[in-house]
C-alpha cells in the first residue's frame, strides 16, 4: 500500500547504537509533529568482526532493533520502513552479503566512515586532519565509495561527501575528477544518493552532498532521497525544506521512495 508522502525521511537512529538518545516512539512523534509521513529507521548495523564497536549495535541487540521497529509500525500514524546503515570496511564481505539476505529491510543504506583505520568523521579523531593530504584523503574516500557501489550490496549512499564535515575540502576540480568514477558506478548499480541535512548541523554547515556532485549525479541519472541522520528525535525532518530547495535546484524533479528494497520514484512536493 503506497500511502502519499511529502518527504520521506530515511535515516533514523536508535538508542541500540550507542550514542543516539530518546525513545523510538518519539521519533514517530516528532514525525506526525512535523507532517513527515513516512520514515526508515536506519540504525548502525552490527559488526562481528570488531569493526567500530562503539558506534553501532551489537549482533546479539539486533533482534531487539527488528521488534522496536515492527512494534511501532503496528497501527503507526505515519508509514515506517525497516532499514540499516551498514557500512563499507575492510571485510565487511565476509558478513554483510550474506547477512543482508537474510533480514527483510526496505532500505539498505552505504556509508564510509573509515580510511584505512582512521574514523574520518569522528569529531575525537579530528585533529588527524592537520597531518594529512585533503586532496589524497578525499580520493581514497571516493575509492572506498566506488568499491562499495561496486558490491551492488546497498540501495543508497549516506553522506555522499562526508570528508567535508569538519570543512577540510580540495578544489572543485578535484572533486570532480575523483568523484566522478564513483558516481559512474553509483549510477551503473542503480543507487540512490541522500540528501542528508545533518551536515548543516555540523562545521561544514552543508547538506552532504554538495550542489556540484548534485549536478552532476543528476547528469548521471542517479536518483536521490532524503535524511536527517537523527540521533534524537527532534531531528526528524531537520531542515527539510533545505534539502528540498537544493535537489530542485541540482535539477532533479522526482525522488526515491523504497519498499522492499524496490525503488519508486515520486514526484517532489
Ligand atoms: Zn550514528
Ligand atoms: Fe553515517
Ligand atoms: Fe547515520
Ligand atoms: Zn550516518
Amino acid at each position: 500500500m503506497l500511502v502519499p508522502v511529502m518527504q520521506s525521511d530515511y535515516h533514523i537512529h536508535t538508542f541500540l547504537c550507542g550514542h543516539a538518545s530518546g525513545k523510538p516512539e518519539d521519533y514517530v512523534a516528532t514525525a506526525v509533529q512535523k507532517g513527515i509521513t513516512e520514515i526508515c529507521f536506519t540504525d548502525h548495523a552490527p559488526a562481528p568482526c570488531g569493526y567500530d564497536p562503539e558506534n553501532r549495535m551489537t549482533i546479539v541487540s539486533f533482534p531487539e532493533y527488528r521488534k522496536i521497529v515492527s512494534s511501532l509500525q503496528k497501527d503507526s500514524p505515519v508509514n515506517i520502513l525497516y532499514g540499516i546503515e551498514a557500512d563499507f570496511y575492510d571485510g565487511c564481505m565476509d558478513f554483510l552479503p550474506a547477512w543482508l539476505n537474510e533480514q527483510d529491510f526496505d532500505i539498505v543504506l552505504g556509508s564510509v566512515h573509515y580510511i584505512d583505520k582512521w574514523g574520518f568523521d569522528d569529531p575525537r579523531k579530528r585533529s588527524i586532519w592537520s597531518s594529512v593530504d585533503i586532496t589524497e584523503t578525499w580520493r581514497k574516500y571516493f575509492k572506498l565509495t566506488q568499491q562499495m557501489a561496486e558490491t551492488g550490496l546497498y540501495d543508497v549512499v549516506s553522506h555522499l561527501d562526508l570528508p567535508k564535515k569538519f570543512g577540510h575540502r580540495p578544489p572543485e576540480t578535484d572533486i570532480m575528477e575523483m568523484a566522478e568514477p564513483a558516481l559512474k558506478k553509483i549510477a551503473e548499480a542503480g543507487m540512490s544518493i541522500e540528501l542528508n541535512s545533518s551536515g548543516l548541523r555540523r562545521p561544514v554547515k552543508e547538506i552532504y552532498p554538495s550542489l556540484l556532485l548534485l549536478k552532476m549525479a543528476r547528469s548521471l541519472d542517479i536518483t536521490i532521497c532524503f535524511g536527517s541522520d537523527s540521533h534524537e528525535p527532534c531531528d526528524i525532518g531537520y531542515c527539510f525544506d533545505e534539502s528540498l530547495s537544493l535537489a530542485k535546484e541540482a535539477g532533479f524533479t522526482h525522488y526515491a521512495r523504497y519498499a522492499k528494497r524496490t525503488k519508486i520514484m515520486t514526484p517532489l512536493p
